[in-house]
């Protein structure tokens, strides 16, 4: 099945990221969320991405155009049923998806394809919440959306393959790499990641470095790009929790137990860069550390 127009729901830094790959790739989208202030900020970050793209040469003015034009925001959930996929990208909770997927049902047209992007629900639940199981997939992207080259595909129980198929289309179209993973919390990308971001949080809680000796030592001495509480603060520490709280219940294994010092952050609000304040500062000129 040719899809040709997208849903998005969650206009938040994923859905704007996923809004922007696929508008530029040609896809008419829908973007919906429950907060206006959520949509025009959405809007004016890809406006901002995509003039930067621009200005580098990699696309053109009317490519900043075109793909601008063919992004509808709505509050109404409602628009985004008649539609050949949906993407829903909205707050990593899983009544609140449970709750749009449901109110989502009765808008759809017969072929429309479901996906989540969530970091670690199970799809397999997700899915069996939903009249259409076999129409039911992951659809996991990475962080900052325009720039991570990989989509995690993940299948449900019951996933079809005419279903797989039909987003791994997608994501060629995209120009990205798709990677199979099979559902299990957190499936391949996170369940690897997380526990090593919350062991940064726990070294620490327990003073083993600072939030500048701790990231350093990662960039310096294993070579990754940025620190593990650079990253945390990048995510979002609510999302970091929500999936080791999932990877604690789901796998029932001690070791997947969430930092105390995360949580204490999200009690905090401090949620990272985008309430402005995380392991790091973010109010200023530069980035300080706040341990
Ligand atoms: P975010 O907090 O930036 O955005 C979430 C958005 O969802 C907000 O704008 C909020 O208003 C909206 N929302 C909440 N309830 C809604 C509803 N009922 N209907 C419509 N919109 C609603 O979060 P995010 O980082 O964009 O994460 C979104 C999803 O993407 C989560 O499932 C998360 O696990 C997943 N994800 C996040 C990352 C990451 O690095 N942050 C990476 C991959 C996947």
């Amino acid at each position: 099945m040719e899809i040709k127009k997208i849903g998005i729901i969650g206009a938040g830094q994923m859905g704007n990221g996923i809004a922007h790959v696929m508008a530029l790739a040609g896809y008419d989208v829908v973007l919906n969320d429950v907060n206006q202030q959520s949509l025009d900020a959405a809007i004016s970050t890809i406006h901002k991405n995509l003039t930067r793209q621009a200005d580098r040469g990699k696309i053109t003015e009317d490519d900043v155009s075109q793909t601008l034009a063919r992004i509808v925001p709505t509050l109404t959930l409602a628009d985004v049923g008649a539609t050949d996929l949906v993407i829903e990208a909205a707050t990593e909770r899983e009544t609140v998806k449970q709750a749009i997927f449901e109110d989502l049902q009765p808008h759809l047209l017969p072929h429309t394809i479901l996906t989540s992007n969530t970091s670690s629900i199970s799809i397999t639940r997700l899915a069996s919440r939903t009249d259409r199981p076999e129409r039911f997939m992951g659809f996991h992207f990475m962080n900052p959306v325009p720039i991570m080259q990989l989509v995690e595909l993940i299948r449900g129980i019951a996933t079809d393959e005419e279903t797989f198929a039909s987003c791994r289309t997608v994501v060629e179209r995209l120009g990205k790499t798709a990677a199979s993973a099979e559902d299990f919390p957190a499936f391949i990308v996170n369940r690897i990641l997380m526990p090593m971001i919350n062991e940064a949080v726990y070294t620490l809680y327990e003073g083993v470095g600072s939030v500048k000796s701790i990231d350093e030592s990662m960039k310096l001495g294993a070579n990754h790009p940025m620190g593990p509480l650079e990253l945390a603060d990048f995510i979002g520490l609510d999302t970091c929790l929500a999936i080791m709280n999932v990877l604690h219940e789901g796998l029932a294994d001690t070791k997947y137990r969430p930092c105390p010092l995360l949580t204490k952050y999200v009690e905090a609000g401090w949620l990272g860069r985008k309430t402005q304040r995380g392991f790091y500062d973010y109010r200023g000129d530069s980035p300080v550390p706040t341990r």
